[in-house]
């Protein structure tokens, strides 16, 4: 994590929510395999895996924000996304398969939550710090977010929860 005494005003505070949702995106493709993998219920596997192909693009769409920035792409430790994927492993092991499944799509809502909130906040500092190139990527990320985050809702409701019981 960046230390508070290293941010001093907003532009620097925008560079180190960069960072932190850099680092939450990157930790986000390296859990999307595990959790596909152990989902039983074929949209939820299939919804993880468009969703992995997504949150490269969330990457890429950083790297070139901070290409415009004229800063070095990197990440810095969030333990609110580690500490949410944590659980995803956790709960990975459930035995009943339409159990985990409910939990597994909780835990992935968990995870577009925290990503919505953080492209809020980066769209509204962009705008008050004048970055106006980067309000559009930006918000090309937060749709993906909130329509992955709808996908789940819909497919728990439909699908999920009236197998699990
Ligand atoms: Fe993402
Ligand atoms: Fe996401």
């Amino acid at each position: 994590m960046t230390s508070p005494n290293q941010i001093h005003n907003l532009e620097e505070l925008f560079l180190h929510t960069l960072e932190d949702i850099y680092f939450a995106e990157n930790a986000i493709v390296k859990a999307l395999p595990t959790m596909a993998q152990k989902a039983t219920n074929g949209e939820l596997k299939h919804g993880f895996e468009t969703h992995l192909k997504e949150t490269k693009d969330h990457v890429s769409r950083l790297d070139r924000i901070f290409k415009s920035l004229g800063k070095p792409a990197k990440g810095t430790t969030c333990p609110a996304i580690e500490g949410i994927i944590e659980e995803a492993d956790e709960l990975a092991d459930i035995r009943d398969g339409q159990v985990k499944d409910a939990a597994l799509a909780s835990i992935a809502q968990a995870v577009e939550h925290y990503e919505i909130s953080r492209y809020g906040t980066l769209i509204a500092f962009a705008r008050r710090l004048g970055h106006d190139d980067l309000v559009q990527p930006l918000e090309e990320t937060l749709s993906e977010e909130k329509a992955t985050d709808a996908k789940l809702t819909k497919l728990s409701e439909s699908s999920i929860l009236k197998k699990s019981a």
